[in-house]
């Protein structure tokens, strides 16, 4: 490594350390930088064509439009992905989208290494579109990673070991189905079944008629009363299930606060937590986050969340949107800090243009490759 390589690394790590933290600059700054050099960008939609129809408590689809965004700068290219959860839960849809990254012109930055900068700027022109930010987020930290030769894995100074188990996501469909889906996903060792409707203690007996695998489940909000949740979680706990998801809806915090106080496994918070400034008044009702890059804007949220939630003493989660291989690797690439795992949004796709992150025999690879580590397929 040149010196000039070395204060780039030694700049570039720090800054991420740092994230968060930096100045933003002056008009008269900018029109500078705009005179030296640009960032180009770009970005298209794709639709994502589901194996299976998708169905969790709150709707069904078969087909999920990303959005790509690819920026270029310095003869190097970095690629960002926006996806959206079912039913459009948190208020961005695929139009809301497209109008935000339209709006993104980052000709005035002279380099990505100007990321602190650039993420302020978005931040004030996108405020509450997350997905449309985490797309910029991953192909900056893309390009990061692609022009220091570095995955990001290495850059914030991780090990490829660590990365944990994760789970294949199991929807909701007829008993006979999901059993047909449970052997499918023989390879997993760890399965998430989506329950939240009427039939749960049907679909989770026929499932363990198939397999004794551990078994984590989400409700994604569809238990409406903290009593029958009670009711539910008992007799979850005595069917070997390890953890479960969002068991009430968002606004019934305190009901989940009692919830926790009268049940033996983990409850995690998802559509709880949004960003940074949620994990504070959540760890009285939860024992841990589901942190999604979609949900929170992007790499450097969520590490600022990891360390957050870690200092509250609560276990992390990284789970995702149904997204390809460029939203999944990722947030792969934060995973050896994590304890638990749902990272198969693109193993639910049969047109995923992208490969990228593997899962073997359930525990996540990370490419060697740099950035994010995805190809074109
Ligand atoms: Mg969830």
């Amino acid at each position: 490594m040149d010196r000039r390589d070395f204060l780039q690394n030694t700049f570039a790590l720090s800054a991420v350390v740092a994230a968060g933290q930096l100045l933003v600059s002056t008009p008269a700054q900018a029109e500078d930088n705009k005179a030296v050099a640009a960032i180009k960008s770009k970005h298209w939609q794709y639709d994502l064509q589901l194996k299976h129809t998708w169905t969790i408590a709150r709707g069904s689809r078969d087909t999920a439009t990303v959005t790509f965004f690819e920026i270029e700068s310095e003869g190097v290219k970095g690629i960002g992905e926006a996806a959206l959860s079912t039913a459009a839960r948190y208020g961005e849809t695929r139009d809301t989208v497209q109008q935000a990254l339209s709006q993104v012109d980052l000709s005035a930055f002279s380099t990505p290494f100007q990321y602190g900068e650039i993420f302020a700027y978005i931040e004030r022109l996108a405020p509450g579109q997350k997905a449309a930010r985490a797309a910029i987020d991953i192909a900056i930290h893309d390009w990061l990673g692609k022009k220091l030769n570095v995955p990001l894995y290495r850059l914030w100074g991780l090990n490829k070991d660590k990365t944990p188990l994760s789970t294949f996501t199991i929807a909701i469909d007829t008993p006979e189905i999901m059993m047909r889906k449970t052997e499918e996903a023989a390879e997993f060792p760890v399965l998430k079944i989506k329950v939240g409707r009427e039939n749960d203690e049907e679909i989770i007996a026929a499932i363990r008629k198939v397999t004794d695998k551990p078994l984590r489940v989400d409700a994604n909000e569809g238990w409406k009363s903290k009593e029958a949740a009670l009711e539910r979680i008992k007799w979850l706990q005595d069917q070997g299930v390890e953890l479960i998801e969002q068991p009430l809806p968002t606004s019934q915090l305190a009901e989940t606060a009692w919830l926790r106080e009268r049940v033996n496994i983990p409850l995690f918070a998802d559509e709880s937590v949004s960003g940074l400034g949620d994990i504070g008044k959540l760890h009285d009702a939860f024992d841990g986050i589901n942190i999604k890059l979609m949900k929170c804007g992007g790499l450097g949220e969520a590490l600022k969340m990891i360390h957050t939630a870690r200092a509250l003493g609560m276990k992390i989660m990284m789970g995702c949107m149904i997204e390809s291989s460029v939203g999944i690797s990722a947030a792969a690439q934060l995973s050896p800090l994590i304890d638990y795992a749902d990272l198969d949004g693109n193993l639910l796709v049969s047109n995923d243009p992208y490969t990228g992150v593997k899962v073997v025999a359930g525990k996540i690879v990370l490419p060697d490759d740099p950035g994010i580590g995805v190809k074109l397929r």
